[in-house]
């Protein structure tokens, strides 16, 4: 219970905090609008009874004036309305800012996180379920809170009106509700627990919709001739989820029905309450037709107040999904003493680092050691999952290793803040990233806070052969690439690994890696950029990650990596001499040009 109070505080707080003062707006509106039904009913009675006086009244009696409350019922009308369409602007203007502040919150934390969590499914759904939940549900509290606040004063109101005629008129009011309040709660408990279930199976399905509807999927799609058989995985998942849930509305639907039928027996006993009443001379026609409204009414904000009050438990129970996410801990942070993040003095040092992906029995990288000087050029070899990739994220602090360190400069990475430690690092990674903007923003992503980047772009394009490319569309560097907007140009795979090359290369870090950098370039661009790799690099500390042994045998050293541990190292010649993994790689691949 505690607990739900204070998701609930915290919920308000976030509100509060977004827009305090259309939140102001909004409850003032909302007071505001439940004044008004009242006084129009009590008005109303006025009218009629002094219409029916007007009506029976005797020549000698004075004139009496009707106008004045017809004007007034007229005025309050209006008021009415108006409130009624002014309060919906405040509402939807607090909706916006709220939604814009609540993106910005899960857009922050979600560039914070560990990437460890990408690792994990358990992440995805609750991200999944925090980006469904975070624009509106603080809001949906704030609206049921004064819903709930508006309905309580106007049936407080109501029911002191009511209870002038009978009490138990009024207690009628109250428990005719009862059933339909508990079948809200019930209902809530049984949707939240279905949903949070059914996350998994709705990314799924999601995933089905991606591979029908995307780009990246439609090619294979289309020669595998997989439409149909996708179509079929995403109609049973989606089913699976929807039918479930059709069901739970099924039920509540009858039950809401005979729930209902307890509202109908009140309202009957009522109405025949006040007509005998009024029949009997006890009530005036004016009295009549308030207690009328008045009842009606008074159902109204009883149905309001009751949900309300069923929405703000439904609230809470999801609210709870937003900030799972929102409190997600950071682990990737600089530990205490902290270091400070300056240029390479010396040498990286790899010490017995062992690590293992999350869900995985066996180590990708096991006690893997080893040194990097700076300006030195190494690579990195070895077979389809010994772990390259993996060292490369260790190495940057994307994920911290189970044991062992890596020392920069004698520094444990772990003391050093890891925003600041990355600024030294340029990664061409071998799922490098495409960005549907311009040519040249694309290049100048390598480094966002360059003041005046344009020669530098240039230059950046011009090393890795794709200068003229660029200059040859249609705005040159404004001009957008990618497949998604309007007025843009598509490149081919390897064009945009030219363009993730030059944004490497562009951003002016002191250590280079490159994961594959070359797989997709055409012989003549692969031969001059590593001719000329030393002269490229520019005595920067450079990891080579590469299949390629021609590349590879240019650099300083070289580390082989398999099954996650470090098989040999040294140079390309001591390597060959030795005639153990890195020899029969070589050899075999060299022998396939020479024969
Ligand atoms: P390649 O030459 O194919 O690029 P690599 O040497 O770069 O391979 P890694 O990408 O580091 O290899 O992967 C090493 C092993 O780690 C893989 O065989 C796989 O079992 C595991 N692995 C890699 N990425 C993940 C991941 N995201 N989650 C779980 N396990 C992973």
């Amino acid at each position: 219970m505690k607990e739900k109070l204070n998701l609930f505080r915290e919920s308000l707080r976030l509100v509060w905090n977004s827009t305090p003062g259309w939140t102001f707006a909004n409850i003032v509106m909302s007071v505001l609008r439940s004044i008004f039904p009242l006084l129009l009913i009590w008005l109303l009675k006025v009218v009629v009874d002094d219409i029916t006086k007007a009506a029976t009244a005797l020549p000698s009696t004075p004139n009496i004036n009707v106008l004045l409350p017809i004007v007034a019922v007229v005025i309050i009308w209006f008021l009415d309305e108006a409130s009624s369409d002014f309060s919906n602007y405040v509402r939807k203007k607090q909706a916006l800012k709220l939604e814009v502040y609540m993106y910005g919150l899960l857009h922050s934390k979600a560039i914070k996180l560990d990437l460890i969590n990408f690792e994990r499914p358990e992440y995805f759904d609750c991200l999944s379920r925090a980006a469904r939940e975070a624009p509106w549900r603080p809001n949906s509290i704030l609206n049921n809170l004064v819903s709930m606040l508006r309905a309580l004063l106007s049936l407080l109101l109501m029911t002191g009106l009511i209870l002038t005629l009978h009490w138990t008129l009024a207690v009628l009011l109250l428990v005719a509700n009862i059933p339909g309040i508990w079948l809200r709660l019930y209902y809530a408990d049984m949707l939240y627990n279905f949903q949070r279930q059914q996350t998994p199976e709705a990314r799924k399905s999601a995933y089905f919709n991606w591979l029908l509807t995307g780009d990246r999927p439609s090619r294979e799609l289309r020669l595998f001739g997989l439409g149909n058989y996708f179509i079929s995985l995403f109609k049973k998942s989606f089913l699976k989820q929807k039918e479930e849930e059709i069901n739970i509305i099924r039920k509540r639907t009858l039950i809401e029905l005979i729930s209902n039928l307890f509202k109908a027996s009140a309202l009957l006993i009522t109405l025949l309450f006040i007509a005998h009443q009024t029949i009997r001379g006890k009530l005036s026609l004016g009295q009549m037709a308030m207690f009328l409204l008045a009842f009606r009414q008074g159902m109204l904000y009883i149905k309001d107040l009751f949900g309300a009050l069923a929405g703000l438990y439904e609230d809470n129970l999801f609210i709870g999904d937003t900030f799972e996410f929102l409190n997600l801990k950071e682990n990737v942070t600089a530990a205490e003493p902290v270091t400070e993040s300056l240029p390479l003095k010396k040498k990286i040092v790899l010490d017995n680092l062992s690590f293992t992906y999350p869900g995985n029995n066996f180590s990708t990288i096991s006690n893997v050691s080893f040194e990097i000087k700076k300006g030195e050029i190494i690579a990195l070899v070895g077979p389809n999952g010994a772990g390259k990739s993996t060292l490369v994220r260790l190495l940057c602090r994307f994920y911290d290793p189970d044991s062992g360190n890596i020392k920069y400069d004698g520094s444990d990475i772990r003391n050093i803040d890891p925003e600041e430690y990355r600024k030294h690092f340029s990664v061409v990674f071998q799922d490098f990233m495409l960005y549907n903007l311009s040519a040249g923003e694309n290049i100048r992503m390598g480094n966002i806070d360059e003041k005046s980047p344009e020669g530098r772009i240039k230059a950046a394009a011009t090393t890795t052969g794709v200068h003229e490319l660029i200059d040859n569309l249609p705005y040159g560097y404004e001009t957008v690439i990618g497949n998604l907007f309007d007025d843009s140009r598509e490149l081919s795979w390897g064009e945009w690994q030219k363009i993730a090359l030059a944004r490497a290369l562009f951003r002016d870090a002191p250590i280079l890696i490159l994961d594959e950098p070359s797989s997709a370039l055409d012989a003549d661009t692969e031969y001059d950029i590593f001719s000329r790799f030393r002269e490229i690099v520019r005595g920067r500390t450079s990891i080579l990650i590469s299949h390629r042994f021609t590349n590879v045998s240019l650099a300083d050293r070289i580390i082989v990596l398999d099954k996650g541990t470090i098989a040999e190292a040294g140079t390309h010649d001591e390597l060959m001499k030795r005639g153990g993994i890195y020899f029969t790689m070589f050899t075999k691949q060299s022998s396939r040009f020479t024969r």
